[in-house]
């Protein structure tokens, strides 16, 4: 067994554990970050965020070809498809992009192990990999994210009935996908496997798509799947899955068993801390599988901190980045934190639906009043330029102080846009300081300031 000692040890090298790491790395601490995958980068870059980007992207150019060229004018014939060219497309990028974070954490001199990390008491971690290895720190984080949730009655086989990771890599396009579950790994892979010629049906057990985004954006966003062909259907509690001689078969209440060639299971994410050794240090895990953590990201063992899909909050990359920062500016500075009021969210279907702040039903649970402005993309030069019109902006400000609380976009490229409401927000700014700061003409970012100048029922182009 050989014993290296390091100022801070991360365990996890996805978007939590490699950002902390660079971080560190920069404020002087000697810094190693361990992971099992032989690729750094964690789900988000190897399963999850860059892949599903790839193939959204590589979908939606095959389905314009047929659907949007001809209205500009280009004729074409009718787009053939190579799977194998657009998945292996997606293994490049994943390559690409996970090599560059090795590259940075080499050029930050953080030291790397491959191999399954566990707590073994305060201070120490081990590090089974083809040499065994006793790590020692000062500071321990843990950043292990999560793995994909499933259901009591789904068989699981990885091929057929499978989670996010087999989606993204089918090798050819299912006959008839059923997705179980709304929430964005659903509607986003569904959106990828419908543009490529899969039959779709989306089973969800609530009675709207998209929980946590504002209401009428998905409602919005329901209707604009639905024009593209998928199925949706809610109110349907799946209770079981499994494959047959010719297929698989899905069961859910009261209704008979629905027949299909393949089934996504998107019914969420759970913490990953499966053998970590919590129990060495202390640690115990709450109803939902998530380590306890204080403001300042400390768990309840001395010298050990959490962030990342492993605590409270919504399991996206870049909530997982700050927190990551914020913990090691904690340790090494005395400061830092996560304004979680101003995490944009989006969801990378055709339109994008993104949002930031809180959501109008949100502000009614907490009696909040505010003001609403709203602007549809239709009245917009540049969505007409693109051939994009679907979609609007909505703002939600405070009704007394004016101070922006929640922005929520559907329609073409919502996921660039929403950056600067997260900036607005970020500020403190008002929805009188969006409306007064100049936008470029013609943009999509327009209808942003439109919206704003709607607060005050003062909107010039609608
Ligand atoms: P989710 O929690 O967003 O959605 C899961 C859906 O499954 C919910 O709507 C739930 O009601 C439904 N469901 C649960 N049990 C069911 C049952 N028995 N029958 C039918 N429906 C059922 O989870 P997800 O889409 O799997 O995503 C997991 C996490 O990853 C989320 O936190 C998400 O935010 C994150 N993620 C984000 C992005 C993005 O930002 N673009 C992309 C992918 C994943």
């Amino acid at each position: 067994m050989t014993e290296t000692t390091h100022d801070l040890l991360v365990i996890g090298g996805g978007p939590a554990g490699y950002v902390a790491a660079l971080r560190a790395a920069q404020l002087g601490l000697d810094t190693a970050v361990i992971d099992e995958r032989e690729r750094f980068g964690g789900t988000c870059l190897n399963v999850g965020c860059i892949p599903s980007k790839a193939l959204l992207e590589s979908s939606h150019r095959f389905a314009s070809v047929d659907l949007d060229l001809a209205e500009h004018g280009v004729i074409t014939g009718k787009a053939k498809l190579d799977l194998g060219a657009m998945q292996k497309r997606k293994d490049e990028i994943v390559s690409r992009i996970t090599k560059g974070v090795s590259a940075l954490l080499w050029k930050r001199k953080v030291k790397t192990y491959n191999g399954r990390a566990k707590l073994a008491g305060p201070g120490k971690v081990n590090v089974s990999s083809t040499d065994e290895l006793e790590l020692t720190a000062k500071h321990i984080i843990i950043a292990t994210g999560s793995e994909s949730a499933s259901l009591p009655g789904i068989e699981i086989d990885g091929k057929r009935i499978g989670t996010s990771t087999e989606a993204l890599a089918y090798d050819e396009v299912p006959k008839h996908l059923v997705v179980i579950g709304a929430g964005a790994i659903g509607l986003e892979l569904g959106s990828v496997w419908s543009r490529l010629g899969a039959k779709v049906t989306v089973l969800e057990y609530l009675d709207r798509i998209l929980p946590g985004m504002d209401l009428a954006t998905a409602k919005a966003a329901q209707k604009a799947l639905e024009s593209q062909g998928l199925t949706i259907e809610l109110g349907v509690r799946v209770t079981g899955a499994k494959t047959t001689k010719t297929g698989c078969t899905v069961k859910a209440d009261g209704r008979s068993p629905l027949r299909c060639s393949h089934v996504l299971v998107a019914v969420g994410r759970k913490p990953y801390t499966d053998g970590l050794g919590l129990d060495t240090v202390g640690i115990t895990i709450d109803e939902r599988g998530r380590i306890p953590v204080n403001d300042g990201f400390a768990t309840s063992a001395d010298g050990i901190y959490a962030v990342g899909d492993v605590i409270e909050g919504p399991m996206l990359a870049h909530k997982a980045s700050d927190e990551g920062v914020a913990c090691v500016e904690r340790i090494v500075t005395g400061y830092g934190h996560v304004n979680y009021d101003a995490i944009p969210n989006i969801v990378y279907t055709s339109p994008e639906v993104a949002s930031v702040g809180k959501t109008e039903q949100e502000l009614k649970e907490a009696g909040v009043p505010y003001r609403k402005g709203a602007f549809p993309f239709i009245a917009n030069g540049r969505a007409h330029a693109l051939g994009d019109t679907t979609g609007q902006v909505k703002i939600l400000a405070h009704k007394e102080t004016d101070r922006l609380l929640g922005v929520h976009i559907i329609g073409p490229h919502a996921g660039d846009l929403i950056a600067e409401a997260a900036v607005a927000i970020e500020f403190g700014a008002s929805s009188e300081d969006l409306a007064r700061a100049c936008h470029a003409h013609p943009t999509l970012a327009e209808s942003l300031k439109e919206a704003a100048l709607a607060v005050d029922r003062r909107a010039l182009h609608i």
